[in-house]
């Protein structure tokens, strides 16, 4: 098959011949038609992931069909449109799996894309507890961003502690961003998106933003207190200042959920306690939180606006997506 892998820690994104894997026990064989390309990928490729062993296929944003199912996988049949995210599957029987607490899984070893191979290939295997199943009425090319960028979001919103017509701010309006203001504003919420410029108001108005703050003309958290206070920020942006700013615009019980991995975080106790505010990260989520994205998207109609390239070209677009040049998530036609 054609994959796309990295060789060795730091190497570039190479256009290979590789064996067709075969199934093992509890494991399916995916073709896969589309992935997008997440800036996590990174972390396989600069080799920064604890453990990450080179040559590797990253990937983790799968949309294919099961081509076989192998030995002792149930309800999941060849055929099936199936789409994967960064979680590679749970044991089922660890204390935290009993409690319900999946993605902490003890016994947890496949980080899809990372730890094992993921989308940037023609065939790829996943674990059946990986699986979303994935509607007729989304194409590949628009399903693949859902399993990260999407789920990621759509999971964290959904549990945010806010309640239809409460004020929600999402900062940040790239990949996963522009995904948040359209869940956001359909979930019910009085939706303000924030970012930088005068010139991103109309589009995020047009994704269903209420409100629009630009971070670099208006005080962010006195917008947001103006407008009574936010009952959570979903903190999309890479900006460990952008993120702190935010806090003291959070109403009284206040939540700023972060997705946007940044390394440290300086934040006020006294603002926090104040306030009875929170500060809390939020992990993806697990194959039926990828399913329940995709099913309120059919529903809804939220789409992310995808750059889509071939396979052949997964380097390019690997850079553009890099360069924060991507709009908004670049993803990789595989097959049809
Ligand atoms: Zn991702
Ligand atoms: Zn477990």
């Amino acid at each position: 098959m054609r994959a796309v892998q990295v060789s060795c820690a730091g190497g570039p994104l190479e256009l290979v011949e590789r064996e067709i894997p075969e199934p093992g026990p509890g494991l399916v064989r995916i073709k896969v038609q589309a992935c997008g390309i997440c800036h996590s990928d990174s972390l396989v490729q600069e080799g920064a992931f604890p453990g990450v062993e080179h040559p590797r296929i990253p990937g983790h944003e799968v949309m294919g069909v099961i081509d076989i199912a192998g030995p002792g996988v149930n309800g999941w049949a060849a055929g099936d449109r199936v789409g994967v995210g960064w979680n590679g599957g749970y044991c089922g029987y660890c204390d935290f799996c009993r409690r319900g607490d999946y993605f902490a899984c003890r016994n947890a070893t496949r980080v899809t894309g990372v730890t094992c191979d993921g989308g940037y290939a023609e065939y790829m295997l996943a674990s059946a507890s990986a699986l979303a199943r994935v509607p007729d009425e989304l194409s590949p090319a628009e399903a693949a961003p859902l399993l990260c960028a999407g789920v990621t979001t759509f999971n964290c919103l959904r549990h945010c502690g806010a309640q239809p017509g409460d004020t929600v701010a999402i900062l940040g309006l790239g990949g996963l961003g522009h995904l948040g203001v359209q869940f956001a504003a359909r979930m019910g919420f009085r939706t303000v998106a924030i970012a930088r410029g005068a010139d991103k108001d109309p589009f995020a108005r047009k994704l269903g933003a209420a409100e629009y703050i630009d971070s670099t003309v208006q005080d962010v958290a006195q917008s947001l207190r103006s407008m009574g206070g936010a009952k959570a920020v979903l903190a999309t942006a890479t900006n460990a200042h952008a993120m702190a700013s935010t806090i003291s615009g959070l109403a009284p019980n206040g939540t700023l959920m972060i997705i946007g991995a940044v390394p440290t975080l300086e934040v006020s106790p006294l603002t926090l306690l104040s306030g009875r505010r929170a500060v809390k990260g939020w992990y993806s989520g697990t194959s039926i939180d990828s399913q329940d994205t995709l099913e309120f998207c059919r529903l809804t109609g939220v789409r992310s606006l995808n750059e889509v390239y071939p396979l052949s070209r997964a380097s390019e677009a690997y850079e553009r997506m890099m360069k924060g040049e991507a709009r908004f998530r670049a993803v990789l036609s595989v097959s049809e």
